[in-house]
C-alpha cells in the first residue's frame, strides 16, 4: 500500500525517494484524487523551479529521409506520413527559425536532425551553427539532437559551445524492441552516457502510449533517474496516419497527468517538460499540468504544428508563472504583447440568424 500522495511529497522533499510502488499509485490514482495529486506534486515543483516555466523552441534542422524504423515516427523509414521532407537548413535559416523562437520566448534552441546519427561533417555544420547562433545571441542555451554519436562527436559540440544533447530513452527497455529494430536501447544510453561525458547536460525522456504497460512506464522513468538525465521531455504519441501507430489512442488527459506527475516524484528536481502531444492529448488539462511539469515546447514541434505561441505563452501567465529568463527580453514583444486582451467577437450566428449556431 503506497502512501497518500501529499505524505509521498513530504516524504520527497524532506530528501527521501518516491519508490516504484508509489510511481504505480500515482499512475493508477483515481479521477476523484486527480487535484490531491497536483497539489502534492506541485509541492516538489515548486520547491525546486518555483513559479518558473523553461521555454524551449525546436528548430527542425532536417526532416523524414530518416533510414531508421522507430515506429513511432512519422519520420521514419516507410511512414507514408505526408510531413515535410528537406535536407539540411542553411545556418542563416537556422539563425532565422531559432531568432523566431527566442523572440517568443524560448530560452534553449533545439537543434534536431533526423537520421541514425550525424556524420562527421554533420557535426560541422552544427558547430558552425551554434558558434553564429551564440555571437548573435549570447544567452541563449543551445540543445542538439542529431542521433547516435560517434567517440569524439559530443566533445566536438561541447568545444563549440552546445550545452546540452538530447537522446530519448523513449520507452522501458523491456519494451524498447517492440517500438524499433534498426537499433537498441543499450545503443541508446551509450549516446546519452558519451554526451554526459563531454560534458554536455543529457536530456533524455520518454514517449507514453506506446502500448507499454503501467510497469514498463515506471522502468523507463527509473530508468531516467539512474541515468540522471537533467531534462526530461515526456512525449505523448501523436499517432500520424501513415504510421504503424496510426489510430492508436491510449491516453487520456488524465492519464497525461498522472505521467507527469509520476516524473515529478520520482525526479523532482530534474526539468520536466512537456514535450510533444501536450495539446492533443492533455487538451483542457495543459494548464493543471503546469502546476506540475516546468518547461514545455513553443509552438511547432518536429513535423506537426502546435497551439498557437502566443497561447503558450498566454497559459504561462495565466496561470501566475513567469518565464525562465526571458520576461524582460519580452518585453516589447510583438508576439507576447498582444495576448493580454480578447475583445468580445460579435456573434452573428444561431438565433436571429440563417447561420448555423455554435452547438
Ligand atoms: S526517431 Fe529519429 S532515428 Fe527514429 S525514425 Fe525518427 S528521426 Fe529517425
Amino acid at each position: 500500500m503506497s502512501a497518500p500522495f501529499d505524505q509521498i511529497a513530504t516524504r520527497v522533499l524532506e530528501g527521501g525517494e518516491a519508490t516504484e510502488q508509489d510511481a504505480l499509485a500515482v499512475l493508477r490514482a483515481d479521477d476523484s484524487e486527480l487535484m490531491d495529486l497536483v497539489a502534492a506534486a506541485s509541492r516538489l515543483r515548486r520547491a525546486h523551479f518555483g513559479n518558473t516555466v523553461k521555454v524551449n523552441y525546436l528548430v527542425n534542422l532536417k526532416s523524414g529521409l530518416c533510414p531508421e524504423n522507430c515506429n513511432y515516427c512519422s519520420q521514419a523509414l516507410g511512414s507514408q506520413a505526408p510531413i515535410l521532407k528537406y535536407s539540411w537548413l542553411s545556418k542563416d535559416e537556422t539563425l532565422k527559425q531559432a531568432g523566431a523562437g527566442l523572440a517568443g520566448g524560448a530560452t534553449r534552441v533545439c537543434m534536431v536532425s533526423s537520421g541514425r546519427g550525424p556524420s562527421d561533417r554533420d557535426i560541422d555544420k552544427v558547430t558552425e551553427m551554434t558558434e553564429a547562433l551564440k555571437a548573435e545571441y549570447p544567452d541563449v542555451e543551445v540543445c542538439a539532437c542529431l542521433g547516435l554519436l560517434k567517440d569524439g562527436q559530443a566533445e566536438r559540440l561541447k568545444t563549440a559551445g552546445v550545452d546540452a544533447y538530447n537522446h530519448n530513452i523513449n520507452t522501458a527497455e523491456s519494451h524498447h524492441d517492440n517500438i524499433v529494430q534498426t537499433h537498441t536501447y543499450e545503443d541508446r544510453v551509450e549516446t546519452i552516457g558519451k554526451a554526459k561525458s563531454a560534458g554536455l547536460s543529457p536530456c533524455s525522456g520518454l514517449i507514453a502510449g506506446l502500448g507499454e504497460t503501467d510497469e514498463q512506464l515506471v522502468e523507463a522513468l527509473f530508468a531516467l533517474k539512474a541515468l540522471d538525465a537533467d531534462s526530461i521531455p515526456v512525449n505523448f504519441l501523436m499517432p500520424f496516419d501513415g504510421t504503424p501507430y496510426e489510430n492508436t489512442w491510449e491516453l487520456t488527459p488524465g492519464r497525461c497527468l498522472r505521467i507527469l506527475a509520476m516524473a515529478r516524484f520520482v525526479c523532482p528536481d530534474k526539468e520536466v517538460r512537456i514535450a510533444g502531444g501536450r495539446e492533443m492529448h492533455l487538451r483542457s488539462l495543459q494548464a493543471m499540468a503546469l502546476q506540475v511539469a516546468n518547461s514545455i515546447f513553443l509552438g511547432d514541434y518536429l513535423t506537426s504544428e502546435g497551439q498557437d505561441a502566443k497561447s503558450d505563452i498566454e497559459m504561462i501567465r495565466d496561470n501566475g508563472f513567469v518565464i525562465l529568463g526571458a520576461e524582460d527580453a519580452l518585453v516589447g514583444s510583438p508576439v507576447v504583447e498582444p495576448v493580454e486582451t480578447h475583445d468580445p467577437a460579435i456573434r452573428h450566428r444561431g438565433a436571429g440568424t440563417e447561420v448555423p449556431a455554435n452547438a
